[in-house]
C-alpha cells in the first residue's frame, strides 16, 4: 500500500510525520506523495482540509485519516498518543471506509461561457467587499427568494458543526445525502423578505444564486477564498464524488459532536 503524509508544518507535526513514515515504511508500505492509497493529515482540521484539496483529484482511490497535534479536531481525530496503535492498524491493511457527502460548486461566468468546478468538505460561503450581496435564489430551477444581506453559507454534513453551526444552522448527521444553505444577516423588511431558517436540500435538489446587482464576490471553498467580478451564477449539489475515510476504531459522529461542543470527559 502507498501512503503520503500531509502535516501542519509545525514541530510537533512534523515529529510525528517522521515517525510515522519511518515506522510505515519498516512495514514496507510505500511513501508516494503522487498516488497515495492512504493520505494521513496531521496538524487540525485545516491541516486535513489541505490534505483534502491535494488529492481531491483521486478521491475514488484514496482513503483518508486525521491526527491532530491541538485540540480534538472533527476530521483530525486520532491523538498523537495513539499513533503507534494506528501505525499498527495501518500496517494490518485492508481497512475499512467510511463514506460522507461533498459539495459541488459551479461558479459560471456572464461572459466568456467559463466556468470553475470545485468540491468543498465542509463549505462554500459567498460574501462580498462591497455591500450587500443579492440574489435571485433558485431551488430545482424555481425562484424561491431574493436573498439581500451579507451572504450565504452552504454545507455538507460533516461541514455542518464548522462555519454552518456558528451561522445557526442544524447538525446534521453525514450518513445523510444533503447540503445546508444558511443565511449570514439576511435584510429582512417591508421591501426584501426572505425565508430566514436554514435549509436543507437533498440530492438532485440544485440551488442556483444569480447576482442581480454586478459586485465582485468573495466565494471560499473551504478554506480558500477567492475573488470573482462578472459572475452570472453559482450552482450548489450534493456532489456524485464523496470523500472515504479509513476507519480502524469506531469514533461515532456524535461522541464527536459531543466531545467537542458539549463535554469531553465522555460523560
Ligand atoms: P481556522 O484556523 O479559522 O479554524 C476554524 C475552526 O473550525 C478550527 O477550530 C477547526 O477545528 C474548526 N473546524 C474546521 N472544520 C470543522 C468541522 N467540519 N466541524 C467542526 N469544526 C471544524 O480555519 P481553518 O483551519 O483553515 O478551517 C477553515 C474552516 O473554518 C472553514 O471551512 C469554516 O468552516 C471555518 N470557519 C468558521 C467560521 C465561524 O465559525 N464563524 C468562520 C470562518 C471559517
Amino acid at each position: 500500500m502507498k501512503f503520503a503524509i500531509v502535516s501542519k508544518g509545525d514541530a510537533r507535526s512534523e515529529q510525528i510525520k517522521g515517525t510515522m513514515t519511518q515506522y510505515l515504511t519498516d512495514f514496507e508500505l510505500e511513501y508516494n506523495a503522487n498516488e497515495p492509497d492512504l493520505v494521513i493529515s496531521v496538524g487540525g482540521d485545516g491541516t486535513f482540509l489541505e490534505a483534502f484539496h491535494t488529492y481531491v483529484h483521486r478521491l475514488g482511490s484514496t482513503a483518508f485519516i486525521g491526527v491532530h497535534t491541538g485540540h480534538l479536531g472533527f476530521y483530525a481525530d486520532w491523538v498523537p498518543d495513539e499513533v503507534e496503535k494506528l501505525i499498527i492498524e495501518i500496517a494490518k491493511t485492508p481497512f475499512q471506509v467510511v463514506e460522507y457527502p461533498l459539495l459541488e460548486v459551479i461558479i459560471r461566468a456572464k461572459s466568456g461561457g467559463s466556468e470553475d468546478r470545485f468540491l468543498a468538505l465542509n463549505e462554500a460561503t459567498i460574501k462580498t467587499a462591497d455591500g450587500s450581496v443579492v440574489f435571485d435564489v433558485e431551488i430545482k430551477g424555481e425562484h424561491f427568494e431574493t436573498f439581500r444581506g451579507d451572504g450565504l453559507c452552504v454545507s455538507t454534513p460533516s461541514g455542518s458543526t464548522a462555519y454552518n453551526k456558528a451561522l445557526g444552522g442544524g447538525i446534521i448527521h453525514p450518513s445523510l445525502d444533503a447540503i445546508q444553505l444558511t443565511e449570514m444577516a439576511s435584510i429582512n423588511n417591508r421591501v426584501f423578505r426572505t425565508i430566514g431558517s436554514p435549509l436543507i436540500l437533498p440530492k438532485h435538489h440544485t440551488c442556483l444564486l444569480k447576482p442581480i446587482v454586478d459586485r465582485s464576490f468573495l466565494i471560499a471553498i473551504d478554506h480558500f477564498t477567492t475573488n470573482y467580478t462578472n459572475v452570472k451564477s453559482i450552482q450548489c449539489r450534493v456532489a456524485e464524488e464523496r470523500i472515504r475515510f479509513a476507519r480502524f476504531r469506531q469514533f461515532p459522529f456524535w461522541n464527536r459532536v459531543r466531545d467537542s461542543f458539549v463535554a469531553d470527559d465522555n460523560h
